[in-house]
């Protein structure tokens, strides 16, 4: 048997509209390189038909994997089984929908072969795209590297090729709500990127909804960054600073200018406003509180239903 050299790692979410087109890219792509690859699609709980797809490939091409989750556990901890399956001595994680552009691929292994162990694709431009989505991710990256001391690239996605090495050590860190692009920053080792401008999505429609897009940034903000917790005790402190100063005020009205003001605007003004904000931080303490009720419970991260592909090396190794 020989050893793969590069294990190509898509996550699939109801991407029936795509994914055989995408394998077939895939498998073009990397048969330019003449080097032995595989290509291990993950399905994160599709309610159509992509896994079937998919299995129907890996009966015919041994170099088309499947790992099938029992239930959607979300993009990350797909791209997550997807790294702890991977055989290969460089991994890259691409999208199923191929907005990631497979010829990128060939550039981050051309720099691998110069020595850098992460080469993550940084984007240009996105096209196809809504206004919304544009601006609230570039948002997102800016609030993120504002909060971090961990060095985390702007306006990067998990499009990224990294070293077996790397791969190692990021199976190590079992945190539960993971950003996995933050997290490969956060090893260090030999970064670098290539650039390249996202494409539309081939066909279907974005699996990220806002719900999903608001959670996956609290997840990227919490896991790398307390500063939340921070900002809070400092909002805290100024507030209660300005509330005495305006105490001071009202007593010194009261005593000595017999000002009686009057005061039910301003008591429930303040009223409304104290509470809003403490509602919001307690919010926030609760991210988490949440975050590590997460990690203490110890679950897997996620559960496989079945895999294909994956069972003739495991008897190869046995014998
Ligand atoms: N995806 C997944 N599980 C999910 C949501 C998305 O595996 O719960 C996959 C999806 O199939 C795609 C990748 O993650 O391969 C990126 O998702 P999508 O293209 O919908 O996100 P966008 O590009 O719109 O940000
Ligand atoms: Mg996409």
């Amino acid at each position: 048997m020989t050893r793969v050299k590069y294990s190509i790692i898509v996550p699939m979410f109801n991407e029936e509209a795509v994914i055989t087109h995408t394998c077939a890219k895939l498998i073009e792509v990397m048969d330019s390189l003449k080097e032995p690859y595989e290509l291990i699609f993950i399905n994160d709980g599709s309610r159509d038909q992509s896994a079937d797809l998919i299995r129907g490939i890996c009966l015919q091409d041994s170099r088309v994997k499947l790992i099938d989750f029992s239930r959607n556990f979300g993009h990350q901890l797909a791209i997550t089984a997807g790294m702890d399956y991977a055989g290969g001595d460089a991994i890259i994680i691409i999208d199923a929908d191929l907005q990631d552009p497979p010829e990128v691929m060939l550039a981050m292994i051309a720099k691998w072969k110069e020595g850098y162990d992460v080469v993550y694709g940084k984007r240009l431009q996105r096209k196809g795209e809504t206004w919304f989505k544009k601006t609230t991710a570039s948002m997102f990256y800016r609030l993120l590297r504002s909060m971090t001391n961990v060095e985390i690239p702007v306006d990067t996605g998990d499009f990224r090729l990294i070293d077996r090495k790397v791969n190692d050590v990021l199976s190590r860190l079992k945190e539960k709500n993971r950003f996995v692009r933050g997290l490969v920053s956060w090893v260090g080792f030999r970064q670098t990127s290539v650039e390249y401008v996202r494409e539309e999505r081939f066909a279907g429609e974005t699996k990220y909804p806002l719900r999903k897009m608001i959670s996956f940034a609290l997840d990227g903000i919490t896991s790398f960054s307390y500063k939340p917790l921070k900002l809070a005790s400092y909002l805290g402190f100024i507030l209660s600073v300005l509330s005495f100063i305006y105490l001071v005020v009202v007593l010194v009205q009261k005593l000595f200018f017999d000002g009686q003001m009057p005061g039910w605007t301003s008591i429930v003004a303040i009223n409304l406003l104290f509470n809003g904000i403490i509602l919001i931080l307690l919010g926030v303490m609760g991210e988490y509180i949440g975050r590590i009720y997460d990690e203490s419970k110890d679950r897997p991260l996620y559960i496989v239903r079945e895999t294909k592909g994956f069972e003739e090396e495991a008897e190869a190794e046995a014998r």
